[in-house]
């Protein structure tokens, strides 16, 4: 819990900080954040995760600063985790042999950690980081504030999503008070994507599906087309939530096709709809809202078995995909 967390950082000298494997805005801003809050209290400190930050998020103060590396190789008087379902998720293998401080807001994560401050009501890690930097007495910095908001906003969709509380604008308001700059961040998030981004997303929207109940619509992403577009992975992050766009449709889901045979699999739900519980019939977790999962197999056997698996989390009598 949080003052297990405060005692830690206050009697230790030597921490690493790492999120989850493609790590997102609220991984790489929660993860910073602490960085700088850390930094401020003269604390040693390591970023290191596993896969390269992308290109749209160097606009968070300390981004260059990250480590990329496949495995741990010092050791540290604190590993704070952030945002991970178990203590695989960061892809550093030797995370085992550390004092693991698991730091998460999902429902699904486990106590994995020798301390776990788990938060299933933060609408982001961030929330929970900007807790910690009061309890700490650290100042809200302009780059703390920045990496802050920055979790915020990809978390809660742009301020969109139902986990957006009156504490979440609360939250952003201080921020925007210690020197965000809104406008910056969005423009640095939403409108800095690649030409091939933009060419993929309209090769694969233009062959989106929906059932006959007109309740459950996907997307499929197969290499030939990530060949054609002359795409990276990341310029597939994000493509999900267009399929959730369309009125009516009430839960969706992105196959995307890693290697023959195998796929990752995100999932997306409007309202109470669980697609957590979804995600986790097959191995991974999530959010009620967003959650994902890898699947091997035949490509039309994971289909189908994940679009029943939305028809029954949204009530549809299951029919013919
Ligand atoms: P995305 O679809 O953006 O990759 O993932 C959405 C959310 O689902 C993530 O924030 C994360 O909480 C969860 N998630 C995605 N993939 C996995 C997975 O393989 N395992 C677990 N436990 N959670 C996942
Ligand atoms: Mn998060």
């Amino acid at each position: 819990m949080l003052s297990q967390v405060v005692q830690l950082i206050e009697q230790k000298q030597r921490f690493m900080i790492t999120s989850h494997v493609r790590p997102d805005g609220d991984g790489l801003g929660s993860g910073l954040a602490l960085y700088w809050m850390l930094r401020a209290l003269n604390k040693d400190v390591d970023v290191v995760l596993r896969d390269r930050v992308p290109p749209s998020y160097e606009v968070l103060p300390g981004s260059e600063l990250v480590i990329v590396q496949d495995d741990v190789t010092a050791i540290y008087e604190g590993a704070f985790i952030i945002e991970c379902s178990d203590v695989d998720r960061p892809g550093l293998p030797s995370l085992r042999n550390q004092f693991v401080v698991n730091i998460d807001h999902h429902s699904t994560t486990v106590a994995f950690g020798d301390i776990n401050w788990i938060d299933s009501t933060a609408a982001a890690v961030g929330e929970m980081i900007y807790n910690l930097c009061k309890a700490l007495g650290v100042e809200v910095t302009k780059e703390i504030a920045e990496c802050i908001y920055t979790a915020l906003l990809t978390d809660t969709g742009s301020f969109h999503f139902s986990n957006t509380t009156e504490r979440t604008l609360k939250i952003a308001s201080e921020l925007v008070r210690r020197g965000v700059e809104p406008a910056r961040i969005s423009q640095a998030l939403f409108y800095s994507s690649s030409f091939a981004k933009i060419k993929l997303l309209g090769l694969v929207l233009s062959d989106i599906e929906r059932d006959e109940s007109g309740r459950i619509a996907w997307i499929t992403l197969d290499r030939a087309t990530m060949y054609q577009a002359n795409a990276c992975d990341e310029d597939a992050d994000g493509i999900v939530n267009q399929a959730l766009s369309i009125a009516d449709v009430e839960a969706v889901a992105f196959f995307k096709e890693l290697s023959p045979g195998a796929y990752r699999i995100s999932l997306r739900s409007k309202g109470k709809h669980n697609v957590a519980k979804v995600a986790e019939l097959f191995g991974g977790g999530g959010h009620r809202n967003a959650a994902g999962c890898r699947i091997q197999g035949d490509f039309e056997d994971v289909k189908r078995q994940i679009i029943e698996g939305l028809q029954n989390a949204v009530g549809v009598a299951p029919v013919s995909a």
